[in-house]
């Protein structure tokens, strides 16, 4: 037996093989469909040259069929060359996986920018194939059926996966990332086939199988009849009718076409990436999102665009949605550490962006700005970005305040602060947000305090509370809606003049920049 025939794993004995083979190639099946259909499963088979499968498909219709031993070698049967649509894939295990056609995958990424370690490649092929593949099928099983009696079409390989074991390898070289057949990646490469020709092919069902397709759903109108046939729906109907019957409907094997199937879309898909870090803010102009007043724009930048504008960038994004660990007020500092901050970035081009290029980004926004400051700036899983809400109430706060009271204060007449711990509150909507949040009564602990006295009217406030404590309305006490308030426990009327927060005690994202 030639060479190249020895590694093949069919349905059967290569030899008993012979015969359907030389059936399949004069009815007009590429060389991956024909071994498709003869049983083979083995990538590395799939993976061969064009010309090699061709040779591997030749050998196998030329050999003497069935027993008789002078049967000539060599003889007449057709070549089916890559310029004539196969009739079980329509050409997409042709044309589809041409060099020609790769190399147009290739420049469309390189056109948009696409860059990621990984990528996964997803087919969407025309519904009529499924009508084609069982045509071919019964063919096999009506002609030889000792070889093909208790095969189906779930023992085919897919065309599917030859595409992919095809493909993929080829693409890998070719974009320069990986591919892993098992492995799925959040960057999708996904083609569309679509083959006008064949178009009609599945239509037959829709009156064969009213069981499937019931008359309210049979509509005349032809976008209607598309949108009933579908994969499901398909595949239920043929797998309704008898054999004799789809025999009876369905030309098997199914006729030659003109066209070769061509891909009609490519799509581009990356998952969403997140991105994390901690913000400080200097300014007390500055708004955290963008500030619009009755659809008009306050303030020219915000924390998240001034964090944001360049990460999109980087990412090639084509949006952003920037969340964190709870929010501070426009004339509100944040100091310490800072406030921890999450940035989902919606369909990024490039995902493959190393740890010291993430430093580099960090220092242009840095330098962009005296506003704000960002540290620990890091790509992070789904998974952990769910991290930043999770516990909200129960994380705390550190803050400053300076306070300026009514009546003149000596040190010592702060020392009763140090000695409240777990002061709890009752906090209504603060008047100033009112028009916002919807009116109700919060609880909420302060768990430490201390006064550091500045002069006989001012003195600055240190307070450790449970995160969503409204500070401001504690100081000053919100004519009464915050109780008990600094001003009850003071006895005398206490403003609030500046407020920083302090620290905002979340361990998450991981600490990068000590
Ligand atoms: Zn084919």
């Amino acid at each position: 037996m030639a060479e190249e025939l020895k590694q093949l794993k069919l349905f059967s004995d290569v030899a008993a093989m012979f015969a359907p083979a030389k059936s399949l190639y004069e009815a007009g099946c590429c060389p991956c469909c024909l071994l498709r259909f003869l049983g083979e499963r083995d990538c590395q088979i799939y993976q061969k040259s064009a010309e090699e499968l061709q040779t591997v498909a030749l050998t196998l219709c030329n050999q003497p069929q069935g027993d008789v031993a002078d049967s000539p070698t060599g003889d007449t049967t057709c070549v089916n060359t890559d310029d004539i649509p196969c009739i079980a894939c329509l050409g997409i295990l042709q044309h589809g996986c041409s060099e020609e056609f790769l190399e147009k995958i290739q420049k469309r990424m390189e056109e948009e920018g696409y860059k990621s370690q990984l990528f996964s490649l997803s087919l969407m092929t025309p519904i009529q194939l499924i009508v084609r593949e069982h045509a071919v099928m019964l063919f096999l099983r009506e002609r030889f059926s000792d070889l093909y009696t208790g095969q189906s079409i779930d023992k085919v390989t897919s065309m599917k996966d030859v595409y992919k074991w095809r493909c993929g390898p080829r693409l890998k070289d070719k974009l320069n990332m990986e591919y892993h057949h098992q492995i799925e990646s959040p960057f999708l490469i996904q083609l569309m086939f679509q083959h006008k020709e064949t178009e009609t092919e599945c239509s037959f069902l829709i009156s064969a199988c009213p069981k499937v397709f019931p008359t309210n759903s049979r509509k005349r109108k032809r976008d209607s009849e598309q949108t009933v046939l579908n994969r499901t729906s398909v595949t239920k109907a043929i797998s309704s009718l008898s054999e004799s019957k789809f025999m009876s409907l369905v030309r098997c094997p199914p006729e030659k076409v003109d066209t070769m199937c061509r891909c009609q879309e490519l799509t581009c898909y990356h998952e969403a990436l997140f991105v994390a870090g901690r913000y400080n803010k200097y300014s007390r102009t500055l708004s955290q999102t963008p500030w619009v007043v009755d659809g008009e724009r306050r303030g020219e930048t915000s924390v998240s665009e001034l964090i944001c504008t360049r990460i999109k960038a980087m990412f090639m994004a084509q949006e952003y949605r920037f969340s964190s660990a709870g929010r501070e007020d426009v004339d509100v500092r944040t100091l310490g550490r800072g406030r921890p901050f999450l940035v989902e970035l919606i369909q990024p081009h490039i995902s493959d962006v190393p740890l010291d290029k993430m430093k580099l980004l960090q220092q242009e926004i840095n330098s962009g700005t005296t506003d704000i400051a960002i540290r620990d700036l890091q790509i992070v899983s789904r998974e952990e970005s769910g991290k930043l809400k999770v516990g909200e109430t129960e994380k705390t706060k550190s803050y400053s305040a300076l306070v300026r009271v009514e009546k003149p204060i000596q040190p010592d007449d702060l020392k009763f602060l140090e000695e409240i711990k777990d002061l709890k509150l009752a906090q209504k909507t603060p008047i100033r947000v009112i028009h916002r949040r919807p009116l109700a009564s919060r609880d909420r602990v302060i768990h430490n305090m201390s006064g550091e006295y500045i002069d006989s009217q001012h003195f600055t406030l240190h307070l450790k509370t449970q995160a969503g404590t409204y500070i401001k309305e504690f100081v000053h006490g919100d004519f009464g809606r915050t109780q008990p308030s600094l001003s009850t426990l003071m006895h005398m009327d206490t403003d609030i003049l500046e407020l920083d927060v302090e620290s905002v005690d979340v361990d998450w994202p991981k600490t990068i920049d000590e």
